[in-house]
C-alpha cells in the first residue's frame, strides 16, 4: 500500500485540487465563497462545475449527486450520469454550474413533518461549497442543503449552518469587546467519536431481530458478558484489525482523518474516533464515516451495528461530541489564555456554555432523544438522562473563588480579580478523568456524552450552537452598555456561577443517588425517554430562543417535532412486531419441537422399563409446556396493545401508549421468551445466542 500522505484526499475535491485545476480568478473567487460566504456567480460556478466533472471522470466517476441529509437521519442521493447526447449520435460528458448549484429532488417521499401540506410538494438542494465534493464509487457526491420551496428547512445541514452562523455573529460581539478586532470569524469544532459492534455476517443473517431492527429483541444473557473487563483496550483481533485498516484507508482517501481506534468496553464493541474538524464537515464526515463503516464491515462478512443497544446487559453505544469554538485563525477560546485579559475571556465563554447547558438542558436532551437512545440514557447506563456539566476541581475552585469573592487556594492563594489575575493551567489529567458525566470540560472543549452512536451530530450541535449563541447574545447585550467594562463583566460571570451551579456536578453521574438529588434537591429536569422529552421542543422560551437567532421558523419545530416522535414510535411498532413474529414462527415452534422430544423420550424409556420415574424429563416438559402457554400470552397481550394504538388521537398520544404499554408488554414478552432459551436444547434454539454473536470473530 502506498504512503498515507500519497493518498489521503484522494476522492476529495479539495483545496489542493482546486489550485491546481481552476484559474487563479476562478479559485479565489470561489474562496471568498467558501471563507465568507460570498454569492457566487454563474460563470464561476460552471468554470467549477467543468474542473469538478474533468476531476470526477479522470477519477472514474460517471454520475454526479447532490448529496443530503433529510430527517430520516441518514443520507440521501439520486445519482444522474454526466451524459449528454451529441449530435452525431455518441455522448458527451456535461456538468453545468447551475447544476452544481441547485438540484430539484421530489421531496414529496420524505419525512416533512406537515411542511409538505402547507407549503409545495417540490424540495431543492442548494450546494454547501463549505463541505468539500468527494467521489464514492462512481459518482461525484456534491455535499448539499435540502429546503422546500417555501424555504423552509427539510434537512439537519440547514439548521446546522444557521446555528454555526448564529454562534458566529454573538462571538464576535464578544470578541470585539475585548479589543480582537481582527479576527474574522468564529466556527464550532467537533470531534465525534464513534463506538459500534462487530458482529459475524452469517449469524447476523439468522437473526431476524437484528435484520429489519438492529438489535437483538431476545437473547438470554450468556454465561460471560463484560464483567471481566478484558476487552476495552484489549488486543485486537486479526479479523478486527483487518476490517479497521480497510476502514482506515477507505476514511483516509474521502478525506476523513481518522485517527483513533480502539476496543471498547463490550465485548464486540470498538470505537472509532477522527481528529476535529468544523462541526458542517465533522458531520459529513460523520454520516460518510457510519456508511464506510457498514460497507466495510460486509467485506470483510462482518456487519457492524450502529445502534444504542444492540445487546441487553452489556454497555450500549454512544457518540462522544468533543466541541469547542475556535477563530479562523485557530485561537480556542476554551483554552484558558496566557494574559489576565485573555483569561477573562476564556472565563466568559466558558460561562456562556455553562448557562447554555442549564438554560436549555431540555433541548439538549432532547437533540439526543431516539427510541434507541431511551435504553442508555433512560436507562440504568452512563450517562443519565439529566443533564449536568463537569469542571474538574481545579476549574470548580476558581469559579467558586470568583463567586465567593474569597482568595483561590489554588497556585497563588491570592483574590481572584478578574483582568489582573492569571489563571493557572488546567491540563488534561486534572480534568478528564469524569467518565459519567453527560457534559465534560475536558482541558479546552466540552465533551457532550449523550449522543446515541447512530445519531446524526447534526441536531445536538444545532441545539448546543444555538443555546450558546443565546448566552454570548445576552452578555453582548449588557457588555456593550457597560459604563464599566471590567466591573460588568466581573459581575456577570459571578452572576452566571451563582444562578447556574446547579448543573455542575463533579461526582459519579451513574449513581443514582445523583439522580435523586439532581431531581429533588437541584430542580434538574430528568426526561427519561423521548416521549417525555421531544414536546418540549415546543416549549415558549424554546421557540423563541431558536427562531430569534433564526435557527428554526416556528413550522419547522412543529414539523420536526412531529417527525422526531412518528421516528419512535414506527421504530417502536417495527420492533413489537417483529417480536411477536419471532415468537410466534420460531420461538414457540422451537420450545413446542424440544417439548416433544422430551416428551417422546418418557415414551420410549418407559417402553424400556416402565418403572423408570423420568423425573428430570418430566420436570422439563412441565416447564417447558408453562413458558410456552406465558409466550403464547404475552405475545397475544403485545399483539393488543398494538391495536390499542389505533386510538391514538395524536402522535404523542400514540408515543405515550408506546412508553407506557408497548415497551412493557415487549419487556414481558422477552422474558418468557429468554427463560425458554436457557432451558432449550441449544440445536432447537432457531438463531444464535448472545454467545454466539458477541464472541465470535476472532
Ligand atoms: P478521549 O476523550 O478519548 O480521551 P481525546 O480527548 O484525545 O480523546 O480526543 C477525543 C476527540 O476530541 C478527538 O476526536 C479529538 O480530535 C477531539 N478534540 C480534541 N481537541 C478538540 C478541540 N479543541 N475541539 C474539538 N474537538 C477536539
Ligand atoms: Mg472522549
Amino acid at each position: 500500500m502506498k504512503n498515507i500522505s500519497e493518498y489521503f484526499g484522494c476522492l476529495v475535491f479539495d483545496d489542493r485540487v482546486m489550485k491546481a485545476n481552476l484559474s487563479a480568478k476562478v479559485y479565489q473567487s470561489l474562496r471568498r465563497t467558501i471563507d465568507e460566504g460570498a454569492q457566487l456567480d454563474i460563470s464561476v460556478a460552471n468554470a467549477v462545475a467543468a474542473a469538478m466533472k474533468d476531476w470526477a471522470a479522470a477519477n472514474g466517476a460517471t454520475h454526479f449527486t447532490h448529496w443530503f441529509q433529510p430527517l430520516t437521519g441518514i443520507t440521501a442521493e439520486k445519482h444522474d450520469s454526466f451524459i449528454s447526447p451529441s449530435p452525431d449520435g455518441g455522448v458527451i460528458m456535461e456538468f453545468f454550474g447551475k447544476e452544481l448549484i441547485q438540484g430539484e429532488p421530489d421531496a414529496s417521499s420524505f419525512p416533512s413533518g406537515g411542511l409538505r401540506a402547507t407549503f409545495e410538494a417540490r424540495g431543492y438542494t442548494a450546494w454547501d461549497p463549505t463541505s468539500y465534493a468527494f467521489i464514492k464509487g462512481k459518482t461525484l457526491c456534491i455535499p448539499t442543503a435540502f429546503c422546500s420551496y417555501g424555504g423552509e428547512a427539510l434537512d439537519k445541514k440547514t439548521p446546522l449552518l444557521r446555528s454555526m452562523e448564529a454562534l458566529n455573529k454573538q462571538a464576535l460581539r464578544i470578541l470585539r469587546l475585548f479589543g480582537n478586532d481582527d479576527v474574522k470569524c468564529v466556527r464550532t469544532s467537533v470531534g465525534p467519536e464513534q463506538e459500534y459492534f462487530l458482529i459475524d455476517k452469517e449469524m447476523y443473517d439468522k437473526r431476524p431481530d437484528l435484520r429489519f431492527t438492529g438489535r437483538t429483541l431476545f437473547g438470554a444473557k450468556p454465561p460471560k458478558g463484560q464483567e471481566m473487563d478484558d476487552h476495552y483496550f484489549g488486543v485486537i483481533k486479526p479479523r478486527v484489525a483487518a476490517y479497521m485498516e480497510e476502514l482506515n484507508e477507505e476514511l483516509w482517501k474521502l478525506g476523513i482523518l481518522a485517527k483513533t481506534e480502539h476496543n471498547e468496553v463490550a465485548p464486540a464493541q470498538h470505537e472509532l474516533a477522527p481528529i476535529y474538524s468544523t462541526t458542517n464537515i465533522a458531520t459529513d464526515h460523520n454520516q460518510l464515516t457510519m456508511e464506510m463503516m457498514q460497507k466495510v464491515a460486509a467485506k470483510h462478512g462482518l456487519v457492524c451495528l450502529l445502534h444504542e443497544k444492540p445487546f441487553a446487559g452489556v454497555n450500549g453505544s454512544g457518540k462522544h461530541n468533543n466541541w469547542s469554538m475556535v477563530t479562523e485563525a485557530g485561537v480556542n477560546l476554551l483554552s484558558p489564555g496566557e494574559t489576565p485579559y485573555e483569561n477573562a475571556q476564556f472565563l466568559l465563554f466558558l460561562c456562556a456554555v455553562i448557562k447554555a447547558v442549564d438554560d436549555y438542558q431540555d433541548l439538549l436532551r432532547l437533540s439526543v432523544a431516539t427510541a434507541g437512545n431511551d435504553h442508555r440514557l433512560g436507562a440504568n447506563e452512563a450517562p443519565p438522562a439529566v443533564v449536568s456539566v463537569f469542571l474538574g476541581d481545579e476549574l470548580n475552585a476558581v469559579l467558586e473563588a470568583i463567586e465567593n469573592n474569597t482568595p483561590y487556594a489554588g497556585t497563588q492563594k491570592t483574590q481572584m480579580k478578574l483582568g489582573v489575575d492569571v489563571l493557572p493551567k488546567f491540563n488534561r489529567d486534572t480534568t478528564d478523568r469524569n467518565r459519567t458525566s453527560p457534559f465534560a470540560f475536558t482541558g479546552n472543549k466540552f465533551e457532550f456524552r449523550m449522543l446515541g452512536s447512530s445519531n446524526s451530530i447534526a441536531c445536538a450541535n444545532i441545539m448546543l450552537n444555538s443555546a450558546v449563541a443565546e448566552s454570548l447574545k445576552i452578555y453582548a447585550d449588557r457588555l456593550e452598555r457597560a459604563e464599566n467594562f471590567e466591573d460588568a463583566l466581573h459581575e456577570m460571570i459571578r452572576k452566571t456561577i451563582k444562578d447556574h451551579k446547579h448543573i455542575i456536578f463533579n461526582g459519579n453521574g451513574y449513581d443514582d443517588t445523583w439522580i435523586k438529588e439532581a431531581v429533588e434537591r437541584r430542580g434538574l429536569l430528568n426526561y427519561r425517554t423521548t416521549p417525555d422529552c421531544m414536546p418540549h421542543l415546543l416549549d415558549e422560551k424554546n421557540v423563541k430562543m431558536l427562531t430569534s437567532h433564526g435557527v428554526f421558523s416556528e413550522a419547522e419545530l412543529r414539523s420536526r417535532c412531529d417527525i422526531m416522535l412518528e421516528n419512535y414510535c414506527k421504530t417502536v411498532v417495527i420492533e413489537a412486531n417483529t417480536m411477536v413474529d419471532i415468537a410466534k414462527t420460531e420461538i414457540a415452534p422451537a420450545v413446542g419441537a424440544y417439548t416433544a422430544e422430551l416428551a417422546k423420550m418418557i415414551t420410549e424409556k418407559k417402553a424400556v422399563d416402565d418403572t423408570l420415574p423420568c423425573n428430570y424429563e418430566r420436570g422439563l416438559v412441565k416447564k417447558l409446556s408453562a413458558l410456552t402457554d406465558r409466550i403464547a400470552i404475552k405475545t397475544e397481550e403485545l399483539e393488543n396493545a398494538l391495536v390499542e394504538l389505533h386510538n391514538a388521537e395524536y402522535i404523542i398520544s400514540e408515543a405515550n401508549m408506546i412508553r407506557d404499554i408497548v415497551l412493557s408488554k415487549m419487556g414481558e414478552l422477552r422474558l418468557a421468551c429468554d427463560e425458554a432459551e436457557t432451558v432449550t436444547a441449544k440445536k432447537y434454539w432457531p438463531f444464535p445466542t448472545y454467545g454466539d454473536l458477541l464472541f465470535s470473530v476472532r
